[in-house]
């Protein structure tokens, strides 16, 4: 199945180092299945012993699936546990285990390999049938087969939901529906071949404190399950099956940077100030219910970002105003007396809910996301807000809507929150009736008409994730062109120092959720301190050292780095000027630029 050219050796590779920290451990694959399947061969004294594994492979399949059916079987019944009985069937095949040891013996397959090769002709003539019955029993072969190489490569696990054991979490790539219900104690760190800066696994992994590299092209190619491996979040160096060396200089890196993690904590009841005295709100970016004590142990005043999508995506169908309403009060009680801005529904893009259907989209991130999705869906957002107004009553909510692009959108969100709110009232339940509505500036023509947009709202929040990719027009989470991919290009800095000044001249609250004060350490955050932002929303782990940055600079020195940014053409030159500043000025900094590789 996987490349053998290597195995033993030591191997390196580069991908972008999205979330911070240096994982020692060992692999555990996500879609085991899905990942190459190469033909090596095997030697003729090896397959007796290559016919061996794979009958042990069947077995402990065999097993797992009775197992399944006993479970099956408690929790609802023995009629629905018979539907485990066609999988058994299709492991008992006597043609399919004939055919792949044959295959095995004649052509020195591997077995996992082999296998493949005799079920692939089965699908074929399944496909080639319209019958929802025999398409459902592929689904099952499928299943089988997944079983069967997931047992004959040793390991147990299939989702990452089930990981039971500390590893170091491979796949291709990680979506939302990869990563729901998984438990961090047990993830060390984040590996996957495609992705970005921004894409689901980083932003997942940046808000749960897990090291993470991404895009590394065919790495999922050369890696096995329970193979060693390092990962090292801040330089972006993976190593495959690391030498002895190796081990022991990361495991001094290791040291080091947890010191450093526990240094910066100290600063936790510290306000976010500049050294003149200019004042910074932080607040914490939250995905799900289980981070947010993360928000308040790290020392973020409130949460800037609640992204509400992963609720939506994890359920079977959108969920229901009172099952809404209830997740809400918890994220406002848990969080109050500090403040939340519930971002209303931003599916769409790599976000996709299963509810929502095959829509077949060319380019989803410029397609039905966002408010574009919730204003055409207006059952679905009614109930999203009147869920969002119940909570406002248990504390202090804000309302933000995404992927704003025209005037009209924000118009008729506002319309339709002030009928929910008359609805709310009329029917008598207790709301605020002066919650906050802001909107996210993440397009270009939101940039272009923030002065008019800054006229209708309370405040704006910079979603330069996906300013970044609609300015540059560069897809966020793919790593072949990451390059354009780039929150210092002065074009980005511009568009931001433009919405801070239209939120200004309106006398609006103007902050940034996007994960820029993260992505390059120190040289992200100094032109955020010299734009003036009024508050900074980030994932909880980095709050600590964002409030460093903030309190070894002042304002005034970087508002002047800004003046000299937005002369220069390059996103290298801003670099270089932000490099310099900190070498020059405050070298206490240098820690916080992304280091080259150790090695
Ligand atoms: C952004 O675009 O910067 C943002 C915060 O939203 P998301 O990453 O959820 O698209
Ligand atoms: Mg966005």
């Amino acid at each position: 199945m996987f490349s053998d050219k290597f195995a033993g050796k030591e191997l390196i590779f580069n991908g972008i180092p999205v979330s911070p920290g240096i994982a020692i451990g060992t692999v555990f694959v996500v879609h085991l299945d899905e990942l190459a399947v190469t033909d090596n061969k095997i030697d003729e004294d090896e397959v007796e012993g290559e016919i061996e594994k794979f009958r042990e492979a069947l077995r402990q399949t065999g097993e797992e699936l009775k197992k399944v059916k006993e479970t099956l079987a408690e929790d609802m019944g023995d009629e629905h546990a018979r539907i485990m009985d066609t999988h058994l069937m299709i492991l008992a095949d006597n043609m399919m285990i004939k055919d792949t040891e044959k295959c095995i013996k004649t052509e020195k397959a591997n077995a996992a390999y082999a296998l493949g090769k005799v079920l692939k002709k089965t699908f074929e003539s399944f496909a080639r049938m319209d019958d929802q019955y025999l398409s459902e029993r592929a689904e099952d072969i499928h299943d089988v087969k997944r079983r069967i190489v997931r047992n004959l490569l040793g390991q147990t696990q299939e989702g990452l939901k089930e990981l039971r054991r500390k590893a170091v979490v491979v796949a291709k790539n990680l979506t939302p529906s990869d990563t729901v219900g998984f438990d961090r104690k047990y993830v060390e760190a984040f590996v996957s071949d495609i992705g970005g800066s921004t894409s689901h696994a980083a932003i997942i992994a940046r808000s749960h404190g897990i090291p993470a590299v991404v895009g590394l092209g065919n790495f999922t190619h050369n890696v096995r399950p329970n193979d060693n491996i390092i990962v090292d979040g801040i330089t972006g160096q993976v190593v495959l099956r690391p030498e002895k060396n190796t081990i022991k200089l990361y495991e001094n890196a290791r040291e080091k940077f947890k010191e450093m993690e526990k240094e910066l904590l100290t600063l936790k009841d510290y306000p976010a100030i500049t050294l003149d005295e200019r004042k910074f709100e932080l607040s914490g970016n939250v995905e799900t219910l289980d981070e947010i004590d993360d928000v308040v142990s790290h020392g973020a005043k409130g949460i800037g970002l609640f992204r509400t999508e992963y609720f939506f995506i994890t359920s079977p169908s959108p969920p229901g105003e009172e099952t809404q309403y209830r997740y809400y009060r918890d994220v406002v009680k848990q969080i109050a007396p500090e403040s939340v801005i519930i971002r209303t529904l931003d599916v769409g893009g790599d976000k996709i809910a299963d509810w929502i259907g095959n829509i077949e989209e060319a380019n989803p991130f410029m397609g039905w996301r966002g408010i574009r999705f919730t204003l055409s869906r207006k059952d679905i957002f009614r109930s999203q807000l009147r869920a969002i107004y119940r909570a406002s009553a248990h504390g202090n909510v804000r309302i933000m809507f995404p992927m704003i692009s025209v005037m009209e959108e924000v118009l008729t969100a506002k319309q339709i929150c002030n009928e929910v709110k008359e609805d709310l009232l009329k029917e008598r339940y207790k709301i605020d009736e002066d919650v906050k509505i802001g909107v996210m500036i993440e397009t270009p023509s939101a940039v272009i008409l923030a002065r008019h947009i800054a006229k209708e709202v309370d405040f704006f929040s910079i979603g330069s994730n996906d300013l970044v990719q609609y300015t540059m027009a560069v897809d966020r989470g793919n790593s072949r062109i990451s390059y354009l991919y780039d929150p210092l290009h002065p074009v980005i800095i511009r568009s931001i120092r433009d919405t801070v000044k239209a939120a200004r001249e309106e006398g609006i609250k103007v902050g940034l959720c996007g994960e820029m004060a993260v992505s390059e350490g120190a040289l992200g955050m100094l032109p955020l301190i010299g734009m003036g932002l009024d508050e900074i929303s980030a994932p909880s782990y980095l709050i600590p050292e964002i409030k460093k940055i903030i309190r070894s600079v002042t304002f005034d020195e970087t508002r002047s780095l800004v003046r000299k940014i937005l002369r220069r053409a390059t996103a290298s030159e801003v670099r270089e000027l932000l490099c310099n500043f900190i070498i020059e000025k405050r070298p206490e900094l240098k820690k916080f630029i992304p280091k080259v590789s150790l090695k």
